[in-house]
Order: C-alpha cells, then structure tokens, then sequence
C-alpha cells in the first residue's frame, strides 16, 4: 500500500483551497462587471489578482516539493496542478 506523503497532502490541500478562493473572486468580478464603479472594479479586480498570485505560489511550492521529494506520482497531485 502507497503512503501518501504528509508534507504533499498539505500543499495540495493550499492547491485545491487557493484555486476555489480564485475561481469565486473570479466568478465574483465576472458578475460585477458594469455594476460597480471603475474604481470599485479595480479593488475587486486586484483582490482577485492576489488570489490568482497566491494559486500560482501553492502549485510552485507543491511542484518544488514533489520535484525535491521524489513523491509526485499521484494522480490526485496532477488534476490539482492542471486544473486552471
Ligand atoms: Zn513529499
């Protein structure tokens, strides 16, 4: 039986967490566009950059570790990293 390394788990779950944080902001803004003020729209706009910036850290973070760890082989690990 495959053990499932712990460190991996975590920073898959920060994958999977992050990427449904930025698809909501992303859903949000999408709604929001041309019923907000402009400037209403960029802070909106920038929150959802930074949780954008926050997905791409957690994947480079997960993909270093698998890289280093040897442990990147599941396929649960390849549909958080792909999945856009
Ligand atoms: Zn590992």
């Amino acid at each position: 039986m495959k053990v499932t390394c712990p460190e991996k788990r975590v920073l898959q779950d920060r994958c999977t967490t992050s990427s449904h944080v930025y698809a909501e902001s992303l859903a949000f803004l999408s709604a929001k566009v041309g019923t907000v003020s402009k400037q209403e729209y960029e802070r909106l706009h920038s929150i959802m950059l930074h949780f954008r910036k926050q997905l791409e850290m957690a994947r480079i973070e997960l993909e270093k570790h698998k890289t280093e760890h040897g442990c990147g082989d599941d396929p649960k690990a390849m549909a958080a990293t792909n999945a856009n």
